[in-house]
């Protein structure tokens, strides 16, 4: 241990902290608290006086360094709401871990890595305008969240990010990301983030669904959102039934609907294997054919 303040490594004890809670991890939707007994220090050479363990916990935080990484990887595709639920982490401290734009230490450590797997997301956190959102998909880690939605500000942002080590790109299923991660990234395969897939033939379905529902206007008739956008093994005989009806009823919905489920299974086959937490990706040339073949 040294001083953080001028790096002597003539410490004395100084007393101890008063033991402290401080959210750490969570386990079958449970939360894992820290007892914290730290020590206080004093340097021998400067006189500044200090707590140990702050690698683990940043000063004033209930929360470990470790799980506030999380929540913050856990903001990338949830709401504030949800988030706040789940992981039972106050409104405050995620504005506060998203207001730190880098995170200097995670690109830091950049340069060490043998490969890295860079995310790149368009991402608007509720009532905000729409940013870019960098992220190392392996390490789970939020690297920086840009200012704004332009190209040229996550440009400048992607060449602090050793060039060479990057294997893979993921991206949501943005032309413009795409242009900028095989710019700047010339040697990275690029690749779509699968749920992005999902996500995207669910909005094709509720499209279609809705030009479906204009047409019917007329008769006064509604067609049912939340039912097309189930998972078609999750529903029970009853609800299978009345997709069934449905679809009889509006035969220009079927090829959306039958889409849709072809990704989802195709896609949750391969999820399914793969360790939780971590996704495969898709090649983007891959995705773009089930797109088309719609
Ligand atoms: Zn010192």
């Amino acid at each position: 241990m040294r001083c953080p303040y001028c790096g002597s490594v003539r410490l004395y004890r100084h007393g101890a902290c008063k033991p402290r809670e401080v959210l750490h991890s969570w386990s079958n939707g449970r939360r894992v608290y820290l007892e914290l007994h730290r020590h206080r220090w004093r340097c021998g050479d400067c006189g500044h006086t200090f707590n140990e363990g702050n690698e683990l916990v940043q000063p004033h935080s209930r929360l470990t360094r470790q799980a506030e990484r999380e929540a913050l990887w856990q903001l990338k595709d949830r709401s504030f709401s949800q988030v706040r639920r789940e992981l039972g982490v106050g409104y405050g401290t995620l504005r506060r871990l998203l207001e730190k734009e880098t995170d200097e230490e995670a690109l830091g450590l950049l340069p060490l890595e043998e490969e890295i797997f860079l995310g790149m997301d368009e991402h608007s956190f509720k009532h905000q305008e729409l940013v870019h959102t960098i992220t190392e998909v392996k390490k789970r880690r939020m690297l920086g969240i840009l200012r704004d939605d332009r190209i040229a500000t996550l440009r400048m942002f992607l060449k602090k990010i050793p060039e060479g080590k990057v294997k893979e790109v993921c991206i949501d299923m943005k032309e413009s990301l795409r242009k900028v991660a095989e710019e700047v990234f010339p040697k990275a395969k690029v690749v779509v983030d699968p749920f992005h897939v999902i996500a995207d033939s669910n909005r094709r379905m509720d499209e279609a669904r809705r030009i479906e529902q204009d047409v019917y206007r007329k008769r006064k008739m509604k067609i049912p959102k939340k039912i097309f956008l189930i998972g078609q093994e999750k529903l029970n005989e009853e609800g299978k039934g009345r997709v069934a009806k449905l679809l009889a009823m509006h035969p220009g919905l079927k090829s959306f609907y039958r889409a849709k489920e072809k990704i989802r299974s195709f896609i949750n086959k391969r999820v399914e294997k793969k360790q939780p937490g971590f996704w495969i990706s898709l090649p983007l040339t891959l995705s773009q054919r089930i797109i088309e073949s719609l």
